[in-house]
This record gives structure tokens, C-alpha cells and sequence, in this order.
């Protein structure tokens, strides 16, 4: 092999370009630090990007999903339905609020949450048994939320679109139209996650987008400790012009006005990456089409926005131990949430969910982002045949 990267590849990376760093700069030098003009400003770009009437800027991705968790009043006892194969945070933010999290087993083709058993679990159970669903747009690929929609609506539940895998993402509906993630026509409420691993990144980061006006006014004031200075929201006359109601338990859950600049920013190039990332699997595509001995999760799909390349081995652990050695930095995504010891010592165990258990014995996230270059992702095809070679002698 010729060519040698000349730094560590792992599975996902920022980028921050000249632009991004005077973006920021110019909001340092401006007057307010936290919730300034570019918060707003923010909002109304994301909202647009994903085609949602509103949009809520946070503080990261686990606000975003606790905040949605608040505003559909999940109380102790409800019980809600999610994937086990997402990160920890989509199910967490049900147990924040004293909620049941259920999980529903994966379809072992795309990685997402088996609408076919979300309806088994729910037909098994009276109506009224369970509240919510978090379906997950899991590496990057949309979740088909019209048949959810369809599901949620015959069995009363409310839906959290979990999208930090995919903004720019979108699923073809039944009349043929794209659906962009986040777009709120079918989710009451999707979150997003601006952590530098994601496609946009801000630091820390995360967005909620609806197309409810009264869920957004409750969102807004539950992010800022639950106080309206709105006169259309005020209880009682003013004494003042200082006056305000702290009229629930709020949170400060607020995304600072710099780092709002550098989401803009990134916000502006978002295209280009993800038209980058598709190119990018694409040639990961052909380039493993012939190798046995590896399976692509989910190859050509259109609307998928590639957070992650995933492909299936038998020998993932050597296979990822044999690239730390080549300086690439794989990942595993993930370790199913019923799994993990907490979720365990509410009563789940091994073998619950079968699919998504086979999925992560087997499963890698290789290197993929927007600034990976042509010759470093051969690189990555080149060491990966490599260690597949070696293995079959
Ligand atoms: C990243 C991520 C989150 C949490 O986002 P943070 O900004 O890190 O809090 C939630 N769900 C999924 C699927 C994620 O990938």
C-alpha cells in the first residue's frame, strides 16, 4: 500500500472552516452573549433547512429530548415505546420524567425499529396502555414516520422524532413525496444534535422542530425555568416593567448566541456535506459490493444522510483492533440500551431483543465525514480487505 494518512481517521469529525471561526468571533464581539439576535436567527434557518413551522434551540440533544419529554407531559407510570439500538439519551429522557421505557426489536435490514412489532407490542396491550414512541432515524436513514403516524393515531400516542442521525435525511411517503426528517408533518415534536460527531456541529448543541404552535410557546418557556414574560401568557396584572411569571418548573436548557453563530455557519455548508457524505458511501458501496465476508447496513438508500458508514463482520473486534493499529478509529454504534446495567437492573436482559443483540455483535462504524479524502477512504477499503484476507487463509 502506497499511500500513508497522515492523520487519524476516525468514524466521524467537525469541520470548522475560516468562515465558522469569524462567525463566532463576530458574536463574541457583539452584545449579548447568551440569548442574542443569532439565537432567533438560528431557529428560523434551522426550521427552514428541515421545513418546520418552528424551531427550539437548546442547550445539546439530551435537553432537547427531556424538553419534549416535559412538554407531552410524561408522568410517572406512562409507558413509551423506543428502538434499543440508539444512543442511551432516547430512552433516558422518558425515565427523567418517572416514565416506563418498552423497546420494540429492530428490522435487521435497516437498523431501525420494527413498525411491524411496535404494532404486535401494541395490539398485545389495551388501549391506552402506552403513551409515546421515539422512533430513531438510526445512522442517517428516516425512520418512515407516515406509517408511524398511522400507528400512533389508532393507538392515541404521541411521537418524538429522535433525528440527530439525520438532518438533510428524508423518507419517499405514499404519494411519493420526500418527507424531510424534522419536518414535523407526521412527529408531534424531532430533536437534533449539533455534537461535533454530528453533521452540524456547535460545541454543544441540540434543536427541537414542530409544526405545534403551542407546543413551541411551551417549549420556549420550559428552556428558560419555565418564566413567560409574554403579556398574552401572564396570570396576573404587572407591577412593573421587571415583571414575569414563573409559572412551571423550567430548566436552562439555553444554546449560547456564539455558539448559535457557528451553527448558522455550518448551517450554510450543510448541502455540501451531505452531498459529500452520499458520495462518500456511495464508493464505500461499490467498493465492498463484492467482499465476502462483509455485509453494508442499509446500501442505496435515497433520503439517507449518512451520520455513519456501518458495515457487518463476524470478527468485528479483530477487525477494530487490527485498524487501531492503521490509525482508524472505528466506532461501535451501539450497545443496545436494554443492555446497558441500568436499564438491566429495571428488568431487561440478554435476549429480549434477539435482532438488535446479532446487529451489535457484529456491527462497525467506519470512517466517514465530510473532509475524508478520496484517497484516505481507499485507504480505509484497502486495510479493511486487508485484514478480511488475512483472516480467510
Ligand atoms: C447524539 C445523540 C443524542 C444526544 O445528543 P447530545 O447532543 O450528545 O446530548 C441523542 N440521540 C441520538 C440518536 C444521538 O446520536
Amino acid at each position: 500500500m502506497s499511500f500513508e494518512p497522515t492523520r487519524p481517521l476516525p468514524y466521524g469529525r467537525q469541520h470548522i472552516t475560516d468562515a465558522d471561526i469569524a462567525a463566532v468571533t463576530a458574536a463574541l464581539h457583539a452584545d449579548y452573549l447568551t440569548q442574542g439576535p443569532t439565537v432567533a436567527e438560528f431557529e428560523k434557518q434551522f426550521a427552514a433547512y428541515v421545513g418546520a413551522r418552528y424551531a427550539v434551540a437548546v442547550s445539546n440533544g439530551t435537553a432537547a429530548l427531556h424538553l419534549c419529554a416535559l412538554a407531552l407531559n410524561v408522568q410517572p407510570g406512562q409507558r413509551v415505546i423506543t428502538t434499543p439500538l440508539t444512543f442511551s439519551a432516547s430512552a433516558n429522557c422518558v425515565r427523567y420524567c418517572g416514565g416506563e421505557v418498552h423497546f420494540a426489536d429492530i428490522d435487521p435490514a435497516t437498523g431501525l425499529i420494527d413498525l411491524g412489532k411496535v404494532r404486535e407490542i401494541l395490539e398485545a396491550h389495551p388501549q391506552g396502555h402506552f403513551t409515546g414512541l421515539i422512533p430513531v432515524d438510526f445512522a442517517g436513514l428516516a425512520v418512515n414516520l407516515e406509517e408511524a403516524r398511522q400507528l400512533a393515531d389508532e393507538f392515541g400516542l404521541w411521537i418524538i422524532e429522535d433525528s440527530c442521525h439525520a438532518p438533510g435525511g428524508f423518507f419517499i411517503d405514499s404519494k411519493g413525496q420526500e418527507q424531510r426528517c424534522g419536518n414535523g408533518n407526521f412527529a408531534d415534536l424531532a430533536i437534533f444534535s449539533f455534537h461535533p460527531v454530528k453533521h452540524i456541529a456547535t460545541g454543544e448543541g441540540g434543536m427541537i422542530t414542530t409544526n405545534s404552535e403551542a407546543l413551541f410557546h411551551h417549549l420556549l418557556r420550559l428552556r428558560t425555568h419555565g418564566i413567560t414574560r409574554d403579556p398574552a401568557d401572564l396570570r396576573r396584572a404587572p407591577d412593573g416593567g421587571w415583571y414575569m411569571e414563573m409559572q412551571e418548573l423550567g430548566y436552562n436548557y439555553r444554546l449560547p448566541d456564539f455558539n448559535c453563530a457557528l451553527g448558522l455557519s455550518q448551517l450554510v455548508r450543510a448541502d455540501e456535506g451531505l452531498a459529500r457524505r452520499r458520495q462518500l458511501a456511495a464508493q464505500y458501496d461499490a467498493a465492498f459490493a463484492q467482499v465476502p465476508g462483509l455485509t453494508v447496513l442499509a446500501p442505496s438508500r435515497p433520503g439517507h444522510a449518512y451520520h455513519l458508514y456501518v458495515i457487518e463482520i463476524a470478527d468485528r473486534k479483530g477487525l477494530y483492533d487490527f485498524l487501531k493499529t492503521k490509525q482508524i478509529f472505528t466506532q461501535v454504534h451501539y450497545i443496545p440500551v436494554h443492555r446497558m446495567p441500568y436499564y438491566e437492573d429495571l428488568g431487561w436482559k440478554a435476549g429480549d431483543f434477539p435482532l438488535a443483540e446479532t446487529y451489535y455483535a457484529h456491527c462497525l462504524s467506519i470512517p466517514l465525514f465530510p473532509t475524508l479524502t478520496d484517497e484516505e477512504q481507499a485507504y480505509v477499503v484497502a486495510c479493511i480487505k486487508d485484514f478480511l484476507m488475512r483472516n480467510e487463509e
